[in-house]
């Protein structure tokens, strides 16, 4: 049930896993290292190197000079395809292993990594690699009395940081466009997941990507991701994480004039109409919200549902729910998997104690969860509660399977309760009426709005916030390669 691919178990013995930096592995400087847990079993994974400004100074230099000097960012864009598409394949080569990885360290079900995280992420890095071979890198541009074009370049070194929920699903999101535009790049995994990021480079480098054109430190945010978003050095910056956190980078990088991504948190909600077969949304919104165990910034974890159907859709969602089969996720049974943290854990069940004694009321208690034979893992129950909009638990992000329940009885008024979070990253609308669900989901304030579904994601179709959610343009979509190349206009008087 647990077996590993022998090829994940050397990848893991060679400890400390060491950082990426200008095509070589080392130690951090500092010779500090960290330990990753296993958060199904609450034990250590690995031991991996800490890094701090001092790597972050030279995976900086080393980005830099292969920006300069690697031919990256000057090839003809078909070439560079060809190496994307060939790290493409070495991901869809290696997806067994990565998926055993990913599962290993975020605690995600096995097959949920190998059925999504992996393949997505190559798919990303295979859309934005054909992207950049049909975008026109030289636009001539039509005045009177001049001869002008507009270049469109790469910016130089670009940085990244991300979180622990998707850390290989992000680094297509985030990564892939910025490579296929040409840029080199700086990557700053979460300490709790750097192992598929360790991963990635080992393929990158074996796909042929020059050295020092990915680069990875891993170590904690207040050291190595903190050094990363204030170093001058980066032409770019993007962030995947909270808003608290996100407003530091931001902070850090205004003060050098480094333009931004922020892709932060949400509090997504879901309208129900009283026209919707009632079960089937009951077991979609039950999958949304219990999806990597809730740790999903655009999930539904705000259910409006119109009070006709109210008692039907609570039967359905707590037997649902209940009925989930919690467990690690190497187990193919499972389909909910432990939280990512002890800390993680105390945080979710902090929540429902908090909104209780606020006044919400439990449909689905919720809790600690134990699995037989992982007893150490951080395991949660989803719970459902119900009660006022400016209940704790109704306001804030929890980020584990817990969703509140609302009534409604009027659109203008449900539209309003939606938009009243200072949130916006996605909303899903749920009717058999089209009209009414698409003039609703128009209205909703957020980056995306989905219609009978919830957490839809492709490459093509555009992914990010706005407010608290999130700024700088989103992921995903046409625009995000375009957000990694800078217009530089030639021009010259014909007079
Ligand atoms: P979470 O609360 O979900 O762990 P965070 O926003 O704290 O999310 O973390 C997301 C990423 O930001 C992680 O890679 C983390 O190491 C990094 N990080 C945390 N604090 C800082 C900081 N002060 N500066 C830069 N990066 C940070």
């Amino acid at each position: 049930m647990t077996s590993l691919n022998p090829a994940t178990t050397q990848f893991l013995s060679a400890q400390p896993l060491k950082l990426f930096v200008g095509g070589k592995w080392i130690e951090a400087q500092s010779g500090k290292t960290f330990e990753t847990l296993d958060p199904g079993e609450g034990r250590v994974l690995a031991k991996v190197s800490a890094g701090d400004s001092a790597d972050v100074d030279a995976a900086v230099a080393a980005a830099q000079e292969a920006f300069r000097k690697s031919g990256w960012a000057t090839m003809p864009v078909n070439d560079r395809a060809v190496i994307l598409h060939r790290l493409a394949d070495l991901i869809t080569k290696h997806q067994e292993i990565l998926a055993q990885i990913e599962s290993l360290d975020v605690g995600k079900p096995r097959g949920q990594a190998a059925a999504f995280d992996v393949p997505h992420a190559a798919q990303t890095l295979r859309y934005y690699a054909d992207l950049a071979v049909h975008t026109r890198r030289r636009e001539p541009i039509a005045v009177s009395g001049f001869d002008v074009r507009t270049l469109r370049v790469p910016y130089g070194v670009c940085g990244f940081i991300f979180p622990w929920n998707f850390p290989f699903l992000l680094i297509g999101w985030g990564v892939a466009p910025a490579l296929a535009a040409g840029n080199t790049v700086v990557i700053k995994p979460a300490e709790d997941t750097p192992l598929s990021t360790l991963y990635f480079a080992k393929l990158a480098e074996e796909a042929g990507v020059p050295p020092g054109v990915i680069n990875v430190v891993t170590g904690f945010g207040e050291t190595a991701g903190a050094a990363l978003a204030r170093h001058p050095g980066l032409k770019r910056m993007s962030f995947t994480g909270s808003p608290e956190i996100g407003r530091l980078i931001a902070e850090a990088c205004g003060r050098n004039l480094v333009p931004v991504k922020l892709e932060l948190g949400g509090k997504g909600a879901a309208v129900v109409f009283d026209d919707v077969n009632v079960d089937a949304v009951a077991e979609s919104l039950a999958a949304a919200v219990t999806l990597n165990a809730g740790q999903v910034c655009c999930t539904a974890t705000r259910w409006l549902v119109h009070e006709k159907i109210r008692d039907a859709f609570v039967k359905k969602v707590v037997a649902t729910l209940g009925a989930m089969k919690i467990g690690y996720g190497a187990d193919p049974e499972t389909n909910l998997g432990p939280v990512v943290s002890e800390k993680q854990r105390t945080r979710v069940l902090g929540y429902l104690d908090k909104g209780v004694k606020g006044g919400a009321t439990l449909l689905l208690e919720g809790g600690r969860a134990e699995v037989k034979g992982h007893e150490r893992g951080y395991y949660v129950k989803p719970a459902l509660l119900t009660g006022d909009p400016g209940n704790v638990c109704a306001r804030e992000e929890i980020f584990g399977p817990v969703a509140f329940l609302m009534p409604f009885n009027d659109e203008d008024k449900v539209i309003e309760l939606v938009n009243s979070s200072p949130y916006g990253l996605a909303n899903s609308v749920w009717s058999g009426n089209l009209e009414r669900a698409n003039r609703v989901a128009e209205k909703l304030v957020a980056g995306n709005s989905w219609i009978n579904a919830h957490n839809l994601f492709a490459h093509g179709i555009p992914y990010g916030g706005c407010n608290l959610s999130g700024c700088g343009g989103g992921v995903l979509g046409p625009d995000t390669l375009s957000d990694y190349l800078r217009n530089q206009t030639v021009a010259r008087p014909l007079a």
